[in-house]
């Protein structure tokens, strides 16, 4: 059996980061990781429909189920010429690990993998370990875990960056697009076409009075929306259009809903949508996208990721900070929400289940060819683990 330590965690994230996968590419990532838990005594390893590495750290005892949560899928690497270290050689150098995936997101999961398994024999409730697919994506991997019941979290522990914080929400995101249709013909006869692009200028206004009302939340800020995208067909420049598609990029707050999204974008248009004498329609819908998982499973989603917002005075929240701490110095864990969102809006926003965030690793290397893991700061998020655990366990069950 292997040991589960700090040491042979760096060592599988190194692992992890040689093999690159971008979201719906995670196969032989999945197999790495299933590899591992196996390797460390996990039981009932295996993966779900659309690709999830499952694992779980059997208790002593029946009670509160804890699920640490990573996702497999990294982004892009871009031009290999433009990093210091190559983004799949896992260098180790300067007291970093570097490479795509350090910090978002091999590294924690590879902490967090080990960190469960260095409880084995010893953890009273059993501790369940998902690594999930397309979390760069929307979140179809965290989506479906949840929906099938294939695992059923009292709390779930997110190993995004936290730089060491307890995160506990974020804003969540959506597209809509707003469709205007008309007649198509030939620019040298205006008057036998109805032209879409005659309704853009209304569409765009009212977009701009939904912006401006926006709700906000003292701890999340505000919800944007904002314009990004105008897509003409057919494409040529002596054609009057018959489609125009104006794509609209909406920072959401917890409570907010694809439903709420589309009541509110047509509110906001009234007559333009629905009173129009010209022969143009204006109709509302989600972006959507076809999305394989590696395993052949394939769904069409809507583009939507929730958020949610954990109050930071509930009873799991102080127990997360509490048994987290602060490197050095004596003291609580600082709480905050994260910039970026997350597979926590479906775990928590969606579902409901209490969800935090702790991980090493700041939020400004993701994404980024300089991307980083400060392995000081990871040691000691490892070891903070035990009492986070423990803690959420405890606080679940009555105990604390
Ligand atoms: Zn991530």
């Amino acid at each position: 059996m292997k040991e589960a330590t700090f040491e042979n965690a760096i060592a599988f994230a190194q692992d992890l980061i040689r093999i690159p996968g971008l979201s719906g590419g995670e196969e032989a990532v999945a197999a790495r990781v299933l590899h591992e838990m196996e390797a460390l005594g996990y039981v009932d390893v295996r993966l779900d429909e659309v690709g999830n590495a499952i694992g779980r750290i059997s208790g002593n005892g029946e009670g509160p189920v804890v699920l640490l949560n990573c996702h497999m899928d990294v982004v892009a690497e871009g031009d290999h010429s433009e990093w210091e270290y190559g983004p799949f050689d896992a260098a180790i150098e300067g007291g970093c690990l570097h490479g795509r995936g350090a910090m978002d997101i091999k590294g924690p999961l590879a902490l967090q993998t080990h960190a469960a398994a260095a409880l084995r024999g010893t953890t009273p409730y059993d501790i369940v370990v998902a690594h999930t697919v397309f979390e760069e994506r929307g979140g179809l991997g965290m989506k479906h875990l949840l929906e099938s019941g294939a695992v059923r979290p009292d709390a779930v522990i997110i190993g995004e960056a936290t730089h060491g914080d307890v995160c506990v929400g974020h804003r969540g995101r959506g597209e809509v697009e707003i469709v205007i249709r008309g007649e198509a013909g030939h620019a040298s006869a205006p008057a036998r076409a109805r032209n879409a692009l005659d309704a853009l200028g209304e569409v765009l206004a009212a977009v701009r009075r939904l912006a401006e009302s926006q709700a906000s939340d003292p701890y999340l800020g505000s919800a944007t929306v904002v314009p990004t995208m105008v897509d003409v067909l057919p494409q040529s420049r002596n054609v009057i259009p018959d489609q125009v598609v104006v794509t609209l990029d909406w920072r959401v707050l917890p409570d907010m809903n694809a439903d709420s999204m589309l009541a509110d974008v047509r509110g906001a248009l009234g007559a333009t949508a629905t009173d129009r004498t010209d022969g143009l329609t204006v109709e509302v819908r989600m972006a959507s996208e076809s999305q394989a998982a590696f395993t052949g499973f394939t769904s069409v989603r809507d583009l939507f990721t929730p958020g949610f917002l954990m109050d930071p005075d509930t009873a799991v929240v102080r127990a997360a900070a509490g048994a987290v701490g602060r490197p050095g110095t004596e003291g609580d864990a600082s709480i905050r929400p994260w910039a970026f969102a997350t597979d926590g809006g479906w775990s928590c926003g969606i579902h409901g289940i209490p969800t935090i965030g702790f991980a090493p690793g700041e939020e400004r290397y993701a994404h980024t060819n300089r991307e980083r893991l400060d392995l000081e700061e990871a040691r000691w998020a490892f070891d903070r683990h035990p009492a986070l655990i423990g803690a959420l366990q405890r606080t679940l069950a009555g105990e604390a």
